[in-house]
């Protein structure tokens, strides 16, 4: 089954949770976070082509609900996405998500998609992409504090894109180490369970902060955090939810994805307006600096944001070309003669008797 062009408007290609886990597994896991980490890389490498806004969020007592937007002029993306860390004492999913892919000079969609997986994939894609240009090259350990479902993807990432191969695994509910233990099994890479943070970020290069808790919490303390490490932050992702202590952002080169929503969102809402991080988009087009030297802390500050959605939307869409991984969907009305939205419903009605 073919895609249509976006100007033939039959039907809107639906990819479902099913349909997406059947084309990671028809493309190899590790090869698409490569791949999706050089789709992200590159639409980095062209950051003013993008229409840019800070996620639009609604926030509850327990989570929040995030619209995140954006468009190259030519194709615009959005993705819904929720951040509930108490979901999963009732056996539901911390964040879930779906996404919508639109022709801009129709403002047709052209592709609607589960984006719960796809945003592990393209999260631990975006994280080893930054971590290719800000960690030390010859890092090879990795830490893994929290170790829920973003957990194997991150480490499966560090693995394909920057070479890790070690990973120190640690959570504060064991069970959640056993099972990223036993799903990591056979991967190629050591896998290290760790009974404390301290044991964890033992001789690791590189520490991925990636725990779920709605409160400014201190899974690493500034005496942890040791010189040429880098720290890849991604559970902070919310107002009043962060993971550092502020000592550690101190004495950290701190870089970011859009600093408008990363002001509010990530570990630097613990830091003045002013204080200085670099955009790193930046730093992968070659205009401003990433690691200094071997001995300096860098600090991955990611919330997430639209362009890395964008970006694997797009990817998925030219992926699925020829698999038949999708469905038809029904979704727009899109009658014959454009003016006659009434006729074709007055001509669907069902004939009496
Ligand atoms: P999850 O609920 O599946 O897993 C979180 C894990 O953290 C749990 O196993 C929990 O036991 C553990 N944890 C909580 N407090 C801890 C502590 N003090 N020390 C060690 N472990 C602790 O959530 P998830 O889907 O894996 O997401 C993790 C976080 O990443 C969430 O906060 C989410 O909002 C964030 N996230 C960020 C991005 C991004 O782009 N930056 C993308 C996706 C998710």
């Amino acid at each position: 089954m073919s895609l249509p062009e976006p100007s033939a408007r039959a039907f809107v290609p639906f990819v479902s949770v099913a349909n997406m886990m059947a084309l990671i597994h028809a493309i190899g896991l590790e090869k698409m976070l490569v791949e999706l980490a050089d789709a992200i890389e590159a639409d980095f490498r062209r950051w003013p082509a993008f229409d840019k806004t800070p996620r639009v969020a609604a926030h509850s007592p327990d989570g929040v609900i995030e619209l995140m937007p954006t468009s190259d002029g030519e194709q615009y993306g959005f993705k819904y996405v929720n951040g509930h860390p108490l979901n999963t004492h009732a056996g539901l999913q911390t964040v879930t998500a779906f996404g919508l892919l639109a022709d801009v000079a129709t403002g047709y969609p052209t592709l609607l998609t589960e984006m719960t997986v796809l945003t592990a994939l393209r999260t631990a894609a975006t994280s080893a992409m930054a971590a290719r240009y800000l960690a030390r090259p010859d890092s090879k350990v990795m830490a893994m504090t929290g170790n829920g479902a973003q957990s194997e993807f991150q480490c499966l990432a560090f693995k394909a894109v920057c070479g890790v191969e070690e990973v120190r695994l640690y959570d504060i509910d064991a069970a959640a180490t056993r099972k990223a233990v036993g799903n990591l099994k056979d991967r190629g890479l050591r896998v290290v369970a760790c009974a404390s943070p301290e044991e964890a970020i033992e001789g690791a290069d590189i520490i991925t902060t990636c725990t779920a808790d709605k409160q400014c919490a201190t899974i690493l303390t500034d005496n942890m955090v040791g010189a040429g490490v880098h720290i890849n932050a991604i559970g902070g992702d919310c107002p009043g939810k962060t993971e550092l202590h502020r000592d550690i952002l101190l004495r950290s080169e701190i870089f970011v994805e859009y600093p408008p929503q990363t002001r509010v969102e990530g570990e630097i809402q613990a830091l003045p307006e002013d204080h200085p991080v670099t955009e790193l988009w930046q730093v992968i087009e070659g205009t401003a600096v990433g690691r200094t030297d071997a001995r300096a802390i860098t600090l991955f500050d990611s919330v997430g944001f639209a362009i890395e959605d964008f970006s694997a939307l797009r990817y998925v869409r030219g992926a699925l070309q020829d698999t038949g991984l999708f469905e038809r969907l029904d979704l727009l009305a899109d009658p014959d003669d454009p003016r006659d939205l009434f006729g074709m419903l007055a001509r669907a009605r069902p004939m009496p008797g």
